[in-house]
């Protein structure tokens, strides 16, 4: 049986593609083994989002033709789509795909092994339509489960390279959704998480649904317990979703609402499509419907031009917003991004000094938030044995990690726990009941 083997950069979307890919190859009776081990095929799944993450592709790369020099190596997804005439050209690289016809991964790595030839098969992304069906309901993680709902994005964020490498938004067919949710939810899952380049973008190529109508519809799977949304764009969040997604109790309250800056003039450089006001106003409304609400974010600190003023800014509307946790990134130039091209780059120290500002100031907010729910109970969906001895962890549907004494049985279960004291990052808790 020839063995195939992957790694995976990136994104959500990716490692889910990689899952549908290697059910693609088991089904076709290849063995799916560790990505250190010597296999017949590696195939890379690279990520374009910075430079590093072009340059780590590159040395998995090397590293899969140090482990078997005779293996076919196969490159896929945005680093492929974004640079193939590099890619192609990188040493020991037998086969290249975009972020497109993923699902035809196996036909093309044989043609290579047979043809002993190098293949090319990136296609342009930017004319596609539809929503290339491709589905993982294998084992992903152990208790929660990823559908992918919608491809590309149309909002051309001037740092972002992922337009360029997922082409036009394309929406997955409402009744492919619930049928993969079904499949997961019969598989046992009891969580899912609902995810896509920028599903709040979701149907508007097909038609008249909404990511709104996806909820609703995923929530009426009797078995399943809990429904989380990945990244949303503060635009989705409007009366109308919010009263309606309020009536949804699997709906876990967590929002990762993208901020990237509190500066409304850096908003602008970045054609973010909303300023502060309105971001605070999107809050304001999802606190309204959800008082328990885990607001979290993305921050980029140091984006060129970036002035002392403009990051306090930043610095205050953080604080004034109260966030559950935000992650803060460098700002690092893509190339292939107007950003790259804007004057005034910010020097590095400048960026390391507001990044660790910003941390110091998030981990008291994440701390403050998780502190409001001492001694009040809910629930969390366990999801396996803590480093801590004797203990399990979960977490609650507002995203907070709980630590509870138990043992691997508990692994799958939703239980009730008494939230006890802080201890570093987590929450030690108690069980109620199970
Ligand atoms: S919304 Fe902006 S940051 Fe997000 S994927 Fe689209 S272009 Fe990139």
């Amino acid at each position: 049986m020839e063995t195939v083997a992957f790694y995976t950069l990136g994104c959500k979307v990716n490692q889910y593609e990689t899952d549908a890919m290697a059910e693609i190859f088991r089904d076709r009776g290849y063995e799916v083994i560790e990505s250190n081990e010597k296999a017949d095929i590696y195939v890379i799944n690279t990520c374009s989002v910075t430079n590093l993450g072009e340059r780590k592709s590159r040395q998995f790369i090397r590293r899969s033709k140090k482990i078997n020099s005779e293996a076919i190596i196969c490159v896929v997804g945005c680093y492929a789509q974004i640079s193939p005439d590099e890619v192609i050209n990188i040493e020991g690289v037998d086969l290249i795909l975009g972020t497109k016809d993923k699902n035809k991964i196996v036909d093309l790595c044989e043609e290579a092994e047979k043809e002993n030839k190098k293949i090319n098969a990136v296609e342009n992304v930017m004319e596609i339509t539809r929503f290339e069906e491709i589905s993982s309901n294998s084992i992903q993680e152990n208790t929660r489960a990823y559908i992918k709902i919608q491809e590309g994005c149309n909002q051309y964020c001037s740092y972002c390279i992922i337009p360029y490498a997922r082409g036009p938004i394309r929406s997955r067919e409402l009744e492919n959704i619930i049928k993969e949710a079904n499949i997961l939810v019969d598989k046992g899952f009891k969580e899912i998480v609902l995810t896509g380049i920028h599903v709040a973008s979701y149907g508007k190529d097909l038609g008249e649904e909404r990511l709104i109508d996806v909820i609703e519809k995923v929530h009426k799977i009797d078995k399943l317990r809990r429904i989380r949304l990945s990244s949303l764009e503060p635009t989705l969040v409007t009366e109308e979703f919010m009263s309606r997604l309020s009536k949804l109790n699997k709906v876990c309250p967590h929002f990762h609402l993208s901020l990237q800056s509190g500066s409304d003039t850096v908003l602008i450089r970045m054609n973010r499509k909303y300023t502060t006001d309105d971001y605070r106003k999107r809050v304001e409304l999802i606190r309204k419907y959800m008082k328990d609400a885990a607001i979290t974010t993305d921050i980029i600190v140091g984006f060129p031009g970036e002035s002392e003023v403009e990051f306090n800014e930043t610095y205050d509307f953080v604080k004034q917003i109260k966030f559950a946790n935000v992650h803060i990134f460098k700002y690092s130039p893509r190339s292939g991004t107007p950003a790259a091209k804007h004057k005034n780059q910010i020097h590095g120290t400048i960026k390391n000094e507001r990044s660790k500002k910003l941390i110091d100031l998030v981990e008291k907010e994440a701390n403050i938030f998780k502190e409001n729910f001492l001694n009040t109970a809910r629930e969390i969906l366990v999801e396996g044995e803590s480093k801590k001895e004797g203990f399990v962890e979960g977490y609650t549907d507002n995203y907070i990690r709980i630590l509870v004494k138990g043992t691997e049985e508990l692994e799958n279960q939703i239980i009730k726990v008494r939230l006890k004291e802080l201890i570093g990052e987590n929450i030690l808790g108690e069980v109620i009941y199970k």
